[in-house]
């Protein structure tokens, strides 16, 4: 089904009152809201409503908000704005390497929160357009290179979602598993190299000169556009 009305944003706020202050200026501000107060609600929420951006608090009941940060990143690269109490923690939630979008301490105004979801939101549908030739459709788990479907495993697809999702970032074996498989099975390293052998046979089927994820050695993989 696609979407032609508001855009969606999911509010995941324990405090009541601060949840409908964003929502009220969220809404005049011609989006949609969908409001969970708490961790264990957010998740199933997510995969029912497919919103557009996710604003998500630390600090909640039932799940935090790290954890679930980990756990949408595992599948979708839905644009996510954290919210924190305390600006102290807005930099050990960066040296995590979460993937949220952004981060806003409070107290804070929702006039600047509006701005920065359209802000993260301007920004998000520009990377998601099309990164040389590759178009990733989280909420349908799709993935197409130069306009042929790439066909997935859930995991590829999770893999390279991921990568793609910060180009030229350099991630871990051991990220990328905590990544994608959030339940932390117990996979071996090379695990996540058989499945990015995979991966690669499948984008060179469709553009054997076209190197998207690359290897380096003893660290990692990354995804890297080669440069025009
Ligand atoms: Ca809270």
């Amino acid at each position: 089904m696609e979407k032609t009305t508001a855009k969606t944003v999911l509010i995941v706020e324990d405090e009541t009152k601060l949840a409908r202050l964003l929502a009220d200026y969220l809404h005049q501000a011609g989006f949609a809201t969908v409001w969970v107060d708490n961790g264990l609600d957010a998740l199933p929420r997510v995969h029912e409503h497919s919103p557009d951006l996710i604003l998500l608090d630390l600090m909640l009941p039932g799940k935090d908000g790290l954890s679930l940060c980990r756990e949408i990143r595992a599948f979708s690269t839905v644009p996510l704005i954290m919210l924190t109490a305390r600006v102290e923690e807005i930099d050990r939630l960066l040296g995590l390497e979460l993937g949220a979008d952004d981060y806003i301490c409070k107290p804070f105004s929702p006039r600047e929160v509006v701005a920065r979801v359209k802000a993260v939101l301007r920004r998000s549908e520009g990377e998601a357009a099309v990164i040389s030739g590759l178009q990733l459709d989280s909420a349908r788990q799709r993935a197409t290179l130069d306009g042929q479907p790439l066909d997935l495993t859930t995991v590829e697809f999770r893999l390279l979602a991921l990568l793609a999702s910060h180009p030229g970032r350099l991630y871990s074996r051991q990220q990328l598993m905590e990544n994608i498989y959030p339940d932390e099975r117990i996979v071996c390293d090379r695990t996540v190299d058989s499945h990015i052998k995979k991966l690669r046979r499948k984008l060179a089927a469709i553009a054997p000169q076209r190197e998207l994820i690359h290897s380096i050695y003893g660290a990692g993989y990354k995804f890297e556009p080669p440069a025009d």
